[in-house]
Parts: C-alpha cells; sequence; structure tokens
C-alpha cells in the first residue's frame, strides 16, 4: 500500500470556514492601508540568498539556522550556480525592489504594503510554522521626503494601533525602545560585550556564542535561568546619542498627543541587524509563548547596505496567522455562512434549466448551491437545509408555469414564486 502524503510538517491547509477569518484580516488592512495612503507591493517569494544574508545579518538565528536556500543549477555551462532563498521576511525584498526600481527618485516618500507567505525552518509549534503569513508595510525615501522624521514612527504605530481597534483585537500592548543609530549599537555592543565576558560561561550555549559574536542577541534570550543575569546588563538608553535620544522623545511625544498608549521596554532589540533607533513589537496574552502579534523598526542604513542610497526608512511585519489565532479565541467559531439559495432540479433532465437558473441567479449577485437531477427529493432538501437559507424546486411543471416552488428554511412556509419575482424574492 503507497504510503498517504501530508501538508509538511510546518506548513498546513487553510480551509473554510477559516478562510473567511483570513479574508475579512486581509480585507481590514487593505481598507486601512488606503486610508494611510499605502500603496501595494508584490515582491518574488524567492531571493539571491545573500539579499537575506546582507540585510538580516549572518549572524541572526534566520539567517544562520531558519532559511530555505538551495543551489539553483545552471542551465549552460556559461552560466554559475546561483544560491536561492524562500523569503523568511520581506522588507529585504521591498527595499531591494525600491533601489532597483530607483524608486527614491520619484520624489515621495514610498509607502508600500505586502501581504503573503514567508518561510523560516523553525520548530513547529502554536503560532509557529515553516510557511507562515505576514501583513507588512514599508515607509522609505530620501532623507529630503520627511523619511527621517520622528513622525513617520508615529504615524506607523498609530496606524498599527488603528488597525488592531478595526480587527477587534482587544487587549494588545505595544512596547517600544530605542536602539540608537548604527554607531550607538556599535557601542553598546562594545560595552555589553565587556560586561558578558565574565556571565557568559553561566550562560546557555547560544548565549556563550552571542557574548562573543554578536552580544546584542543575549537580549533575545528566552531561556528561563539567563534571566536574572541578562536583568544585571547595561541598559541600550544610556548609550544613545543625543541626536538618537531627541529622536525618540519626539516618537513618544507624539504618540501621547495621539493618545496610543505604549510600555517602554529596554531588553527590545529586535531579531534583525537592519533595525536602528525606534524598535517595537505589539504583544498579545492570548498567545501564551508565542506572544508577539507583530514587530517592526526603523532601518536608516539598510539601503545603503544593500549598496542603494540613502533612504532611512520604518516598517514592520505582523504575523497573519497569529491575528487569526487570536481573533479565533475571542470570538466562538463562525459556522459556514449559508448560500441564499438551493437550486433541486427533479430528474437528470432538468440539470440544463437548473444551470441556466443558477446562471441567472447568480449574475445577480446571489449566492447559489447548484443540486443534481439524480438525487431523490428527501436527500436534496436534507443537502439544502445544510447549504442554503432556501431550496427552489425545479420541476417539469415550474418550468412550464414558470411559477417555481420556494421553501425558506427558518419560517418553514413554502410558496409558488413566479420566475420573474424570484430574485427580489431570495434577496429578501
Ligand atoms: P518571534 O519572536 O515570535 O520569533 P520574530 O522576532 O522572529 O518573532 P519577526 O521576524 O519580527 O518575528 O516577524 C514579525 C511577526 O511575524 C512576528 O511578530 C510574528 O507575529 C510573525 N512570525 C514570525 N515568525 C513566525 C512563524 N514561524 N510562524 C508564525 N508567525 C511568525
Ligand atoms: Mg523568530
Amino acid at each position: 500500500m503507497s504510503q498517504t502524503l501530508k501538508a509538511v510538517r510546518g506548513t498546513r491547509d487553510l480551509l473554510p470556514p477559516e478562510t473567511d477569518l483570513w479574508n475579512r484580516i486581509e480585507a481590514t488592512a487593505r481598507q486601512v492601508f488606503a486610508r494611510y495612503n499605502f500603496g501595494e507591493i508584490r515582491t518574488p517569494i524567492f531571493e539571491d540568498t545573500s539579499l537575506f544574508a546582507r540585510s538580516v545579518g549572518e549572524e541572526t538565528d534566520i539567517v544562520s539556522k531558519e532559511m530555505y536556500s538551495w543551489e539553483d543549477r545552471a542551465r549552460a555551462q556559461s552560466e554559475k550556480a546561483q544560491s536561492l532563498t524562500l523569503r523568511p521576511e520581506n522588507t529585504a525584498g521591498v527595499v531591494r525592489a525600491y533601489i532597483e526600481h530607483k524608486l527614491g527618485e520619484r520624489g515621495q516618500l514610498q509607502k508600500l504594503y505586502y501581504i503573503g507567505p514567508q518561510f523560516r525552518r523553525e520548530r513547529p509549534q502554536k503560532g509557529r510554522y515553516r510557511q507562515f503569513w505576514q501583513i507588512g508595510a514599508e515607509v522609505i525615501g530620501p532623507p529630503s521626503s520627511g523619511s527621517e522624521s520622528p513622525l513617520r514612527d508615529a504615524e506607523v504605530l498609530e496606524m498599527l494601533a488603528t488597525l488592531l481597534d478595526e480587527l477587534g483585537i482587544t487587549g494588545w500592548t505595544l512596547e517600544l525602545n530605542s536602539i540608537g543609530s548604527a554607531a550607538d549599537r556599535a557601542h553598546y555592543n562594545e560595552t555589553l560585550r565587556a560586561a558578558l565576558a565574565p556571565l557568559a560561561p553561566k550562560m546557555c550555549t547560544d548565549c556563550q556564542r552571542r557574548a562573543v559574536t554578536n552580544p546584542l542577541r543575549v537580549l533575545d534570550c528566552k531561556v528561563p535561568e539567563d534571566q536574572p543575569v541578562i536583568a544585571t546588563l547595561p541598559v541600550i538608553a544610556d548609550s544613545l546619542s543625543e541626536d538618537a535620544k531627541a529622536h525618540f522623545a519626539a516618537v513618544l511625544a507624539a504618540l501621547d498627543a495621539a493618545q496610543v498608549p505604549y510600555k517602554l521596554n529596554h531588553r527590545l532589540v529586535r531579531g534583525l541587524d537592519y533595525y536602528t533607533r525606534t524598535t517595537f513589537e505589539f504583544t498579545h496574552g492570548g498567545l501564551g509563548a508565542q506572544n508577539a502579534l507583530l514587530g517592526g523598526g526603523r532601518y536608516d542604513g539598510l539601503s545603503e547596505a544593500l549598496g542603494g542610497p540613502k533612504a532611512p526608512g520604518i516598517g514592520f511585519a505582523m504575523g497573519l496567522d497569529r491575528l487569526v489565532l487570536t481573533l479565533q479565541a475571542a470570538a466562538q467559531s463562525s459556522p459556514l455562512e449559508k448560500a441564499d439559495a438551493y437550486i433541486a432540479p427533479l430528474g437528470e433532465n432538468l440539470n440544463a434549466a437548473a444551470l441556466t437558473l443558477a446562471r441567472e441567479l447568480r449574475r445577480a449577485g446571489l449566492r447559489v448551491e447548484l443540486g443534481d437531477g439524480s438525487f431523490r427529493l428527501k436527500k436534496s432538501f436534507e443537502f439544502a437545509e445544510r447549504a442554503a437559507r432556501r431550496i427552489v424546486i425545479l420541476g417539469d411543471d415550474e418550468l412550464e408555469s414558470g411559477n417555481l416552488t420556494v421553501k425558506d428554511f427558518a419560517s418553514g412556509v413554502q410558496t409558488k414564486v413566479p420566475r420573474k419575482e424570484l430574485v427580489a424574492r431570495l434577496r429578501s
């Protein structure tokens, strides 16, 4: 016997009615983005591996162990094989596209959003998958477009608060930090390296490595035993330049004015190397261990690191899978939405006429389920009651007289309806 095939570990099928919720979330996000004057960008699902190595960073978990990469074999002898990677995140692709299409030369700020799957080889668990979906946005442009203004940071955060509110997600927390300029971060990394030297041997093996290669990452450690040590480490706020401090203060002042609540978190450094200055996460208690709904921050040097022009920017990515989990926990699972009508042809000779009727009704905008003339009337009624609010019976009599038999399941009332009144009746 052949083995049955299943979806690959860490991937899953999304089925109705759950996909209704996914579509609703995506539609709300698109509406909110439009109000803030964002446009959609769609970048390829795979990119050259070096794009992620140079943006996300070699030392990050994502690049060092979570990427799906492969050598794309050369087709001609003259061609070299190319290392390709399924995108683990979308900011790198957007910034690559920004550079490639010289979007900076368009003068205004580029405000771009995306919705799509991302891929990371992580240990699958609740809220953590190997193919997952992100909704994200980027605000990026040359400094002359105002892309560096703290108002941009505040506007993005205010938009996120609005989006979560409109999705009906209550009880979120915005956690906020500044990790300063690239120079501030380098300085802080050295401070941390020195502080960690005597402490690291007592920490987890990941931290022992990070203490040397990328000390900032130690702050991300989730191992409970390491937390008391981490609590004693110097905080980044003390390493910030005057510029970075002023920028952060202006972001906070704008959030206060707009009444967007937030919590400062000195430990929030985020998992990607390209962040500078403002970094943030929105968390939700209902998610358990995987409590981050979304994360983001500023990436003022990213474009240059990828060989592009100076183009400061700020963006975020939210986990669509986690938004769905949060909303499912809040609401009772909604039953499948019922169709407006189920058409039951009484005999296979009436199938063609039933299709014609269904076509008419569907073109009028009704949601219609089409039965089959081989079904007994009892079976048609059973199927219809599960799928639709009403059954429309189409027999030879009905076809001849032009009066259709319609039964409404909620009221139990059965009536004859002239064909030209049918659309109006089924809409009511
Ligand atoms: P986490 O700390 O949960 O691993 P992260 O810092 O790796 O998150 P980002 O790279 O900032 O996450 O991605 C932004 C958002 O994407 C996260 O806040 C989360 O909601 C979602 N996300 C990240 N990885 C996964 C995954 N493997 N499965 C489902 N959602 C994910
Ligand atoms: Mg992660």
